[in-house]
């Protein structure tokens, strides 16, 4: 038999990204927490929007995602044109690694930083590089002291996941600033609906060019099984990433739900209170069972443990009763527990399920 080609340098340096459990054989009733999605699930208005647009499922999706951007537009106070849309922000995260580095190349991003950053800087054939974090969040100088000739992009999540740190604007203003010319400095705001007062950097990335911004329709808008994201930047890198992007990679259904959503702002506006109601509940009740964590911008908490072994065994007990959280090994946080933030019932009965295991 003949051969296949072998793959590109660094491809096969990629570790394959663990998406974790969504079920426990002999348990019906889960409680999923481990994926920081939205507790109350896709807005109504939303699930219209997608049966609807299964009508027309025969039909090619449109190209330019107009009507999707104008939304989006209007909403966040945009310019439609300077919107790209992806199959969830990894799309656009991809993109961004595809169309501006390659061999030779370094992609910087943080100690503890989102898995994406790395895995779409090696399928370029680049370099990621990782810089320490000061107190688990975004440490801006030493970014700044990790940018070599070769530095081609610096991601940062604001806030961070696993954290929910948020770095405050000042100094993500000194970060832009610093970089050299030829250097751009990604935002993921995948969870920037979550904190107050923010945002996410689109207001950056309208006046800088070496300042993009990435958001998802996964978090607030409850979106995730259906795969919309977009980004927000100059023309040049917008006209950059619409040539390489798939022309149809958003389908009817998808364009159609995230159009609802975002225009559902009742929706969003609720979610965030109960989110940020929820999470001080949560971060309270942990606190209560001697977990500490770091104030949290985002809609999770990162729990910390003794020691890898009390988060292994804590995270087994949970998962015996039906609650999945999730262990942020790969993220190198042995130690702790990421664990998205429920509707009421969902913080209880996960505190109640840590009790339970304290006492046992
Ligand atoms: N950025 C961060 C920081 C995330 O946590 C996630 C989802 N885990 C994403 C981007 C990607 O989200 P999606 O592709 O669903 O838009």
């Amino acid at each position: 038999m003949n051969a296949a080609p072998t793959p590109q340098p660094g491809i096969m340096e990629i570790e394959l990204y663990q998406g974790g459990a969504s079920k426990v054989d002999g348990v019906t009733d889960i409680l999923k927490l481990s994926s920081n999605e939205n507790p109350y699930g896709a807005p109504e208005s939303a699930r219209i929007a997608a049966a609807e647009a299964t009508q027309v499922m025969h039909l090619y999706p449109n190209t330019d995602h107009a009507s999707l951007r104008a939304a989006i537009a209007e909403v966040h106070d945009l310019d439609p044109d300077r919107i790209v849309c992806g199959v969830g922000s990894d799309e656009i995260i991809h993109l961004l690694c595809q169309a501006y580095v390659g061999p030779g190349d370094e992609v910087l991003h943080t100690e503890h930083g989102f898995l994406m950053y790395a895995i779409s800087a090696r399928a370029a054939g680049a370099t990621p590089v990782k810089v320490p974090e000061r107190d688990r969040t975004v440490d801006v100088d030493a970014l700044l002291a990790g940018v070599t000739e070769a530095t081609r992009l610096v991601f940062i999540a604001n806030p961070a996941n696993p954290t929910g740190t948020l770095l405050n604007g000042q100094d993500v203003v000194r970060l832009a600033d610093g970089l050299p010319d030829g250097c751009l400095l990604v935002l993921d705001g995948a969870y920037a609906e979550f904190a107050d007062d923010f945002d996410g950097g689109l207001g950056l990335a309208q006046h800088r060019e070496n300042v993009f911004a990435t958001r998802t329709f996964s978090k607030l808008y409850g979106l995730g099984g259906l795969r919309v994201g977009w980004g927000y930047g100059s023309r040049a890198v917008v006209d950059v990433l619409n040539r390489i992007r798939g022309p149809f990679n958003l389908s009817n259904v998808a364009l159609a739900a995230a159009e609802a959503a975002v225009r559902d702002r009742d929706f969003a506006a609720r979610c965030v209170a109960d989110n940020t109601v929820q999470r001080a509940r949560l971060r309270k009740g942990l606190a209560g069972l001697n977990l500490p964590s770091d104030p949290s911008a985002a809609n999770f908490v990162l729990a910390r443990f003794a020691d890898e072994a009390e988060a292994t065994s804590c995270d087994a007990f949970l998962k015996s009763r039906g609650v999945i959280v999730r262990h942020p090994k790969s993220y190198g946080f042995p130690d702790c527990l990421r664990i998205t933030v429920g509707d009421a019932a969902g913080v209880d009965r996960l505190l109640e399920g840590i009790a339970a295991w304290r006492e046992q």
